[in-house]
Order: structure tokens, then sequence, then C-alpha cells
């Protein structure tokens, strides 16, 4: 080598490693031993692979006998340095006859390339990792907007959809995927042209009434709006929260009705209690027969308004959230006998017949006994109030196996039902017509009764003909209340 190449070969910032055919280095410029921080001797005639740790080739004869033009790049570790990495060239070298005679290595420091390599291999790792954080927070998003029971719209700038959840679908009754892509007016116009829309009124809500398309039913819709606010602060979608609130509306519109009902029955005998009370306090020349007959009017009015009152409760206590079934095990035939002596004078008044047919041996009933108890008494009630002299009302009970439950039947005699009336009997205040001003009752009797099947996962039904008596049929499921509902 001549001097001038040499002092090339020694300063420049490569290390060069010259290597025999079976890898081990015989030659070597100064800045190699720097770089492997070895002495000279200790350098020499070591094999390629004792300076770096993940050189993947072993045998490099082999490798450049088989791929004789190829130049080996690689970017192994150092051994005496973890942290310290290279990135080497190997060239082949043939003889005159072809013959492989060594290779040379040349070896650049990367080590401050691979602090940067390290840093992007962090900074993707940091990406890929953040990533994976961001998809699993949009899936939670998702899973989270699914399955909330109210409906989800998400609008762009424009009010077109961009996202809904599915519990949308039974809300408006259109599949959601349809839904997607559209704008607002199109399935929603009553939503697009209210006020809250209109006036941007973020963070409120309006009732507002919409068609489900499917039952071609109205539907009472609470709309909650609210801005989506990207991290930066800035609006850029706007989410509509949709709950309906069509059962909790007409049961509110019912409440509204049963106050007025209740204020109009209630009126009715006051009214009349407080006349003839004016008129007795103001006209002392009436007979006695006369204050006695005005007397009787006050008395049954005042009965009349108890009644109501009773009934009101009842309905009240069995209605209400907080009610709670007292569940006992009792006999059916002791509790008819108590409920016969208690009948015992309207009987006897109208010279009825109550026949009760019990199957010997029938199971206990496990239920709330005071319910069931006014459950038959208002039936039985009402058969007595309703039923021409001299006939019978029949009692009679079964326990079926096939679904464990007491199928009680009463039968009458009575003025019968007709088959318009047969769907308004269980309505609260509801009273025929004809039986209104002799027959004395508040029309709560059946609704109550009503209630208390209800309560008991029972069943009831009617079987009536004008003219032809009265048939109800009731069913109750042997103790089908669990713990869970008696507390
Ligand atoms: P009420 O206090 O008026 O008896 P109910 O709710 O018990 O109120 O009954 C509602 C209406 O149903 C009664 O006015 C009556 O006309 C009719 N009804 C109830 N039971 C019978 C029956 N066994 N036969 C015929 N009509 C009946």
């Amino acid at each position: 080598m001549n001097l001038s190449l040499k002092f090339l070969f020694d300063n420049i910032d490569v290390s060069f490693l010259v290597l025999d055919p079976y890898d081990r280095i015989i030659k070597f410029n100064q800045i190699a031993q720097k770089y492997f921080l070895l002495s000279k001797k200790d350098l020499r005639h070591k094999k390629i692979h004792e300076l770096f740790s993940n050189l993947d080739i072993e045998n490099l004869k082999d490798f450049f006998l088989k791929n004789r033009l190829k130049i080996v790049k690689r970017t192994p570790g150092l051994r005496r340095n973890e942290k310290t990495g290279a990135s080497i060239s190997i060239v082949p070298l043939f003889d005159e006859k072809n013959a492989y005679s060594g290779s040379i290595v040349s070896c650049t420091d990367i080590s401050d390339k691979l602090e940067l390599i390290n840093q992007g291999t962090k900074a993707r790792e940091e990406f890929i990792k953040r990533t994976a954080q961001i998809a699993e927070e949009r899936d939670k998003f998702y899973l989270v907007i699914e399955n909330i029971s109210d409906g989800v719209l998400l609008l762009d700038y424009d009010y077109n959809i961009i996202l809904v959840n599915s519990s949308l679908e039974k809300i408006i009754g259109i599949d959601t995927k349809k839904l997607m892509g559209t704008h607002l007016k199109i399935y929603f116009k009553e939503i697009y042209y209210s006020e809250l829309i209109r006036k941007k009124y973020y963070f409120q809500s309006e009732i507002i009434e919409i068609t489900n398309q499917k039952e071609k039913s109205r539907k009472a819709v609470s709309v909650y709006m609210a801005p989506l606010i990207t991290q930066r602060g800035e609006s850029m979608n706007t989410v509509l929260t949709l709950r309906d609130i069509t059962r909790e509306k007409q049961i509110d519109d019912m409440k509204t009705q049963f106050v007025s009902n209740v204020s109009h029955e209630l009126r009715t005998p006051l009214a009349s209690i407080k006349g003839f009370t004016v008129t007795l306090l103001a006209r002392k020349e009436l007979s006695e027969q006369q204050k006695n007959k005005f007397l009787t009017i006050i008395n049954n009015e005042s009965d009349r308004l108890t009644r109501l009152v009773e009934d009101l409760l009842s309905l009240s206590r069995i209605e209400s959230s907080s009610f709670r079934f007292q569940i006992s095990e009792f006999s059916l035939v002791s509790m008819l006998e108590e409920l016969k002596q208690e009948m015992e004078k309207l009987l006897m008044k109208k010279k009825l017949r109550l026949d009760i047919i019990i199957p010997a041996g029938i199971p206990p009933l496990i239920a709330d006994r005071d319910m069931i108890f006014q459950l038959l008494l208002n039936l039985i009630n009402n058969a007595i109030k309703l039923t021409k002299e001299s006939t019978v009302i029949l009692f009679s009970t079964i326990f079926r196996k096939k679904d464990k439950s007491f199928i009680f039947t009463i039968k009458d005699q009575g003025p019968g039902i007709s088959r318009e009336n047969i769907e308004k009997i269980f309505d609260k205040f509801f009273r025929v017509e004809d039986s209104v001003h002799i027959i004395p009752g508040t029309g709560l009797g059946l609704s109550i009764v009503k209630s208390i099947v209800e309560k008991h996962r029972g069943e009831i039904n009617v079987r009536s003909r004008l003219g032809k008596g009265a048939t109800f049929i009731v069913r109750i499921p042997q103790g089908r209340i669990s713990e869970e509902e008696e507390t």
C-alpha cells in the first residue's frame, strides 16, 4: 500500500478489516483499534464474529461462494458495548483463479443513528400503542352508545346523520342503516323544525312528537341536544339523544284524567249532602216524613262517599310502586266460609243462594290473603248487587296442575253485560248507565279486582251476554310471586 493511501486508510473515520478465507482478521487500520477498543495483538486473528453480536452469516466463505457478486450490508451490534452499533459492508475477495481468498469489512459507527433509530422505534411503538388505545376507546364509545336505551343521533355541521345506535330503530321504526348519511329533515322533520334545533338550545331538551314508521303511531320523545366539542374546544358535531316517554306521558295524562274523575265523583255526593242539609236547616216547616226522607238521602250519600274513599285508598295502595305483598299460605275453604258469613245479610235480603264448590284436597293458596279476599268479595258482591231476587250465584274453583294455577269462577243469573261494555267494565269509574241510579257503587270495584289479578300475574276474563247473566273467570298462579317481589 503506498503511503498516501495508507495515510487515508488510517485517518478515515471508517474501520477497515481484512479477513482471511476463515473469517479471521489479518489486517486493519488504526481507527479499527480505537473503534473495537482492542490492541493490535488482540485484534489480529480474531474472528469477525467475536466483534459483532448478531452477525447472521456464520461462514462468509460459504455465503460468498453461493452469492459471488453480493456485498453484505448489515447493522450488527458491538459485543464490547450493547448500546453501540455499526453499519458494515463486507466485500468478498477472489484471486486470479477465482478462488475465495477472504473479504474486506468496512465498518462505520452508527451509535448516534442507533439512538435516533431507537427513538424512532420508540415513537413508532408509542404511536402503535396510542392507536390501539384510541381504537379501544372508540370501541368502548361505540359499545356504550350501542347499549344505552336512549336513541342517539350524531349530526355533522349540516345536520346530516353520521352515527346512530340501534335503540333509535325502536323509536323511529326505521332500519338504522337506512338513516345513515341522510339529512335530519328526511326522517326526523319534527325534530329538525323544532325550536330546539332552530334556536340551537344546546344542553336543553324538548318534548317532540314523532311518528314511528313501523307501528304507524305517534311517540312522545324527549330530545336532548348537546354539541360535540373537540379537544381543542371546537364544536363540530351535534349529538341528539332521544328518550321515548310515550308511556310516561300516557300515565301522566291518565293521572290528570283520574284526578278530574275523582273530583267529579266526590263532588256529586258532597253536593247532595250539602243541598239536603241546607234545606233541612232552612225549612223548619218540613214534615217528619220529609225530614226522614232527606236524612236517608244524606245517610246514603255519606255511605257512598265512604265507599268511594275506601275504594280509592285500596286502589292507590295496590297500584302504588311501594306496594308490598304479604304472602302467606292459606286454605281456600276457610277463607270462603269467612266470605259467606260477611255476605250472609245481603244474600238473605235478596233471597239469594251462594253455592260454593271446592274440590276436596285442593292445595292451599300461596298469595296475599287480604287481596284475594278483596278480589273474591268484590266479584261476589257485584253478583249479589246486580242479580235478581231468588236466584243462585255459583262460586267454583279448581286447581289446574298443567300451569299450577287456581281457577275461580263466579257465575250469576243477573242482567249480563253488553258486548260494548265488556271492554269498559274494568276502567276506573266506569259504571253501566242502567244500574247507576238504582245500584250503589263507585265504578272502582272491578279496577281493584283487575289490579289484584295483575299483581299476582294472573288473568281475568268475562263471559256474558245481555240478559243472560255473567261469568267472571280468574286465574291466579300458585306462589308465582318471588321473594324479590315480596320485599
Ligand atoms: P261498581 O262499584 O259500580 O260495582 P265495578 O267496577 O265493580 O263498579 O263494576 C263496573 C260496572 O260493571 C258496574 O257498574 C256494573 O254495571 C258492571 N258489572 C260488574 N259486575 C257485573 C255483573 N256480575 N253482572 C253485570 N254487570 C256487572
